[in-house]
């Protein structure tokens, strides 16, 4: 009996070879010529950023995540449900779209240096437990996995005051801090020395200074859980912000 061979037509083989390598191929630009080095690794985000969907369901904001909506296309890295269900939506080396416009410390392109975590809530009622619960998991694999540092955990608002308020002053920032992520205040680190510049010291943290209703506006709300403008800095502020200087270096 003879044996059967599969007949393949040649130009599907190079079709098929030509496919294989291209997806091999790393991008190459042809004005220069291709002396490939192996001292390289892949771009990592530096910082984290957390976000309230705002919306009424996970579903409604997988729905969104995923398609363009009145304000233009949108995404995040994973979202997190009210009922601690975690999904990801772009992988951790690529470019999520959830940032937008701001500023953080040194950081002027928020999305290029960041993982976005949305989590369902509509910004005016506390944060499930399960989904805190979730939460804190998913920021230990990533501060291991990706080698960021475990401070480097910002909410929306403090990138972008002028035009945000998420996670909302119901976040709660001290406890999670006390989990390990984040920064909180700590009595240990007493009282601010003489000459003491609140304002200086909101910018070294992180807060972007153009508009400083803003900035401090997005201070009161993650570190006093209040939502409402102080007419000016006063000691408590200083003081939260000695110790928050403290511990993001
Ligand atoms: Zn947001």
């Amino acid at each position: 009996m003879r044996p059967h061979f599969v007949k393949l037509r040649p130009n599907l083989v190079l079709a098929c070879l030509l496919l294989a390598a291209c997806a091999q191929a790393p991008v190459r630009n042809p004005l220069a010529t291709w002396v490939p080095s192996s001292n390289y690794d892949t771009r990592r985000p530096v910082i984290i950023v957390l976000h309230a969907t705002e919306q009424e369901s996970a579903q409604e904001s997988l729905d969104t995540l995923r398609s363009r909506n009145s304000g233009g296309k949108v995404s995040a890295h994973y979202l997190i449900g009210g009922d601690g269900r975690l999904y990801q939506l772009v992988a951790d080396a690529e470019r999520a779209w959830h940032a937008g416009g701001g500023r953080w410390g040194t950081i002027t392109d928020l999305n290029s240096a960041s993982i976005g975590i949305e989590l369902d809530n509509d910004g005016v009622e506390p944060f499930a437990e399960p989904q805190l619960a979730t939460l804190l998991v998913l920021l230990e694999d990533l501060c291991e996995r990706l080698d960021i540092r475990k401070t480097q955990v910002i909410a929306h608002a403090d990138l972008a005051p002028t035009r945000k308020q998420d996670p909302s002053r119901f976040f709660p920032w001290q406890q999670l801090a006390q989990a390990g992520f984040g920064v909180w205040p700590r009595d240990s680190d007493g009282s601010p020395p003489a000459g003491f510049d609140a304002w200086l010291a909101l910018q070294a943290f992180g807060y972007p200074l153009d508009d400083r209703d803003a900035a401090v506006g997005a201070f009161y709300r993650r570190f006093r859980g209040r939502d409402d403008l102080p007419p000016q800095l006063d000691a408590e502020d200083a003081r939260i912000l000695h110790s928050l200087l403290q511990q993001a270096r």
